[in-house]
C-alpha cells in the first residue's frame, strides 16, 4: 500500500446539495424530497411542511479523487497544486 504511486485515480462525485425541514431539521436531498414535503414531519404531525433550508456544502470547493489500486481517498483543494498526487 505504501509503495502505491496513485496512478488509478478516479473522481468522486461530490455530495448533493441537502435540504433541511425548519421545522424537525431532518436533512433530505431533492431527489428524496418527491412529495415536496417533508416526510417527517409529515408522519409524525401529518403537516406537510415545505419549508426548507438549503445547506451549504463546506467541500463545495474540492474535489477529491479514490485510488483504484489502494483504495485511499485523495482530497484536492480549490488551487489543485496543493493536491499531492
Ligand atoms: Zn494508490
Ligand atoms: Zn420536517
Amino acid at each position: 500500500m505504501s509503495d502505491c504511486r496513485h496512478d488509478q485515480l478516479v473522481l468522486i462525485r461530490p455530495p448533493e446539495t441537502r435540504l433541511r425541514c425548519v421545522r424537525c431539521h431532518l436533512t433530505i436531498t431533492p431527489a428524496e424530497l418527491e412529495q415536496g414535503y417533508c416526510p417527517e414531519c409529515y408522519e409524525t404531525t401529518g403537516r406537510q411542511v415545505d419549508e426548507f433550508e438549503r445547506l451549504q456544502n463546506p467541500t463545495d470547493a474540492r474535489v477529491r479523487y479514490r485510488c483504484e489500486r489502494c483504495g485511499i481517498t485523495i482530497e484536492c483543494g480549490a488551487n489543485a497544486g496543493q493536491c499531492g498526487v
